[in-house]
């Protein structure tokens, strides 16, 4: 089968026909290999793998067929050279570090990323002399001024979690390549189908699969995309030598995700707009949170940088955490959990769990109010999160 060329196709016929390699038994579905390890045909084959002389299978934390397809499939849609897939998210911002950063350098981050990631930040690189420092999100000014001759990474989400805020990436890619940093765009909000940001400059896309790519809450995994040049030894080694490699099984999920995953993020941008306007100036109500909304500061540079606006909303509930507290406990269809990018609906408390870490005055300087509630829209009917979030409002403005 002749493959596929990514720039001659949609993201959305990559995402169903990108990687296919059928094998001699003719299958239409991709194939799962749960195998550990490849066999040779003879000690002079073995030979010439390890060699590295003659490419091909040997082991299945160095490559897997599956894990492949899927890897050649997401690049495609990222119009990326190179995608490595890793157990988690974590696994794959952890890799992207090590593989490209040593010893002395420096990190400049957005304030607003995923918690665990300025863990991983502050509490495992800091322990190898890997410095960080942080900035908020859409202030230009204090990227430029927070790069050092040490800075070799600038690290970023868009939208960012929970309050939607949304980076230029084409403007940060532009001062990256000006002070001889790479840009790091975390996709996990927006994936491929609404977002390629390695067409506006940056350098490397992190993936959590986790969320909307598996979209069904199934399995872990991430994947690291960028250019060969810089992806081809140094992130590689990272997972030949210390073993953060993506499962074939969950691969395999993953792939299933994928074919489905522009239709998926149309259905939850659209639901996630029909309860952002809902929410939006009713009463006990101060403020929501969405990139769809007209009045979102940022929301042309929204309508600019994605196709469209995502399953995130946030809003801020009259009566501060007890009443937050009040809404999520009364609500019967949203999922009470951190998770988000699922097809069934969740509800998060960020001030008292993603954000927990953040002391009151840091809390208040990024807008992580007591009353802030962050909502991933599922698949539900639309009509029935809005009861559901209409009989919780009720109850909660009733106490
Ligand atoms: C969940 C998440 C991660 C971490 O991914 P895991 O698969 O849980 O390791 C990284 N970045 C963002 C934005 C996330 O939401």
């Amino acid at each position: 089968m002749a493959k596929i060329d990514p720039a001659r196709y949609g993201v959305n016929t990559l995402a169903v026909r990108a990687g296919r390699q059928p094998t001699a038994e003719g299958e239409h579905s991709e194939p799962l290999f749960l195998t550990s390890s490849y066999v040779f045909k003879d000690a002079a084959q073995a030979a010439a793998r390890f060699a590295e002389d003659e490419p091909g299978n040997i082991y299945s934390r160095f490559t897997n067929s599956t894990v492949r397809v899927f890897e050649e499939r997401l690049a495609a849609m990222e119009q990326a050279e190179r995608c490595i897939a890793t157990a988690s998210g974590m696994g794959a911002i952890l890799s992207a570090c090590l593989g490209l950063l040593q010893s002395g350098d420096h990190i400049v981050s957005s304030r607003s990323v995923f918690g665990t990631t300025v863990n991983l930040f502050n509490k495992v690189l800091r322990k190898f002399s890997i410095a960080t420092s942080y900035v908020s999100l859409s202030d230009y000014d204090a990227w430029a001024a927070a790069i050092t001759d040490k800075t070799r990474l600038l690290y970023l989400e868009t939208p960012s979690n929970p309050l939607t805020e949304i980076a230029d990436i084409q403007r940060l890619a532009d001062l990256a390549r000006r002070r001889s940093c790479l840009l790091v765009v975390d996709n996990c909000f927006c994936t491929p189908a609404l977002q390629q940001p390695l067409l506006l400059g940056a350098d490397i896309v992190i993936h959590s699969a986790t969320k909307y790519l598996d979209g069904q809450g199934r399995c872990i995994g991430g994947a690291v995309l960028g250019r060969e040049e810089l992806l081809g030894e140094n992130v590689y080694h990272i997972l030949k030598y210390g073993g953060p490699t993506m499962s074939p099984f969950n691969a395999w999920v993953f792939l299933k995700g994928l074919e489905t995953l522009g239709l998926r993020m149309t259905a939850h941008s659209r639901s996630a707009a029909q309860i952002a306007d809902w929410l939006n100036g009713r009463a006990g109500i101060a403020k929501v949170y969405y990139p769809g909304l007209a009045d979102h500061p940022q929301h042309e540079l929204a309508q600019r940088q994605q196709q469209d606006f995502g399953g995130i909303v946030s809003f801020v509930v009259n009566g501060g955490k007890d009443a937050a507290w009040r809404l999520i406990d009364n609500t019967e269809l949203f999922s009470i959990t951190a998770n988000l990018g699922d097809s069934k609906s969740t509800i998060t408390h960020p001030a008292t769990t993603t954000h927990n870490r953040l002391t009151d005055e840091e809390k208040q300087k990024s807008g992580i109010a007591p009353g802030l509630v962050r909502l991933s829209i599922g698949h539900e009917d639309v009509a029935d999160l809005k009861d559901d979030l209409e009989t919780a409002l009720t109850a909660t403005s009733k106490n």
